[in-house]
């Protein structure tokens, strides 16, 4: 058990990658909130961890707004009895060329992952700052912290932003016991990765298995799919860890898309 009595909050944690950390989080013992603003996914989500209450809880939280984050991480708190790890998860993708996309469609997307990456640590920060017993935060970024797609250009830019967030908060954590670390997935398949797969395939012209096969896996090493297992194991590896010898850093699990 390495994250024996260790409370979790984890957003976007209804569905695809948050809800396998939320699940690997309580097998190491951890107490857990899933958050996410679709309440349901949450709720269904802690139903199948079968825990009592003190242990696993649900909540709605909107990244994007400063109120529901306050009072979804003011909650949490209160039902696990602090916070000791954040991660920060919740996330969309959005498919169109710069020279297309709408200023709506940029605020949405940098303000889901930025905004909301910002809100979520801001909040659990001030929590253990005052706990005085340290803590973890990861924030979830993406090979496209690091790399350049067609078509995405607002969660390109959202994703190279959290990296710099992450190494700021690594180094104001620290005096106060706090590491920060960014998970950088290459695909995953999850829905967010499946929504993409017909929109790339008609606008590319190419099958769908060809949008798989070339585009989103053709650079790796193995024409693999990273799994939520995998990313959710690289989170308890990061959670767990004891020192600062660890902090401030990104991890990449792509199956070799991204070499660094
Ligand atoms: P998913 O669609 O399965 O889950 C995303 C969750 O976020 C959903 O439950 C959704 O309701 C929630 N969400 C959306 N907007 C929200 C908001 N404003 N407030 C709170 N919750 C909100 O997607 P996923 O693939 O599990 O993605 C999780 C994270 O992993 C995202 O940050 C994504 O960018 C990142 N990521 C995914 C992949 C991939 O290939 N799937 C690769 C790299 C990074």
């Amino acid at each position: 058990m390495q994250l024996n009595d260790k409370s979790a909050l984890i957003t976007g944690a209804g569905s695809g990658i948050g809800a396998a950390i939320a699940r690997a989080f309580a097998r190491e013992g951890a107490k857990v909130c899933v958050a996410d603003i679709d309440f349901e996914a949450a709720q269904r989500v802690v139903d199948e961890l079968g825990l009592p209450p003190s242990s696993a809880v649900a909540v709605r939280i909107d990244v994007t707004s400063e109120g529901e984050v306050e009072r979804g991480v003011d909650a949490a708190s209160q039902a696990l009895g602090g916070i000791d790890i954040l991660v920060s998860n919740a996330g969309v993708q959005h498919l169109d060329a710069i020279a297309d996309v709408t200023f709506d469609n940029w605020r949405r997307i940098i303000s889901i992952h930025l905004d909301g990456g910002f809100l979520m640590t801001r909040a659990c920060l001030r929590h253990m700052r005052a706990q005085q017993r340290g803590g973890t935060v990861l924030l979830m970024g993406s090979v496209h912290a690091k790399e350049a797609s067609l078509q995405k250009g607002p969660y390109v830019a959202a994703k190279h932003g959290l990296l710099g967030l992450c190494r700021v908060v690594a180094k104001e954590g620290a005096d106060y016991g706090v590491r920060a670390n960014l998970i950088c997935p290459g695909y995953v398949r999850t829905p967010l990765v499946e929504s993409q797969i017909p929109v790339l395939a008609r606008e590319r012209g190419i099958t769908e298995e060809a949008v798989v096969r070339e585009v989103m896996l053709g650079t790796t090493v193995d024409g693999e799919f990273t799994t939520v297992e995998d990313i959710a194991r690289v989170a308890v590896f990061l959670a767990a860890f004891p020192t600062n010898a660890l902090t401030g850093q990104s991890v990449v699990v792509s199956h070799g898309w991204h070499m660094a």
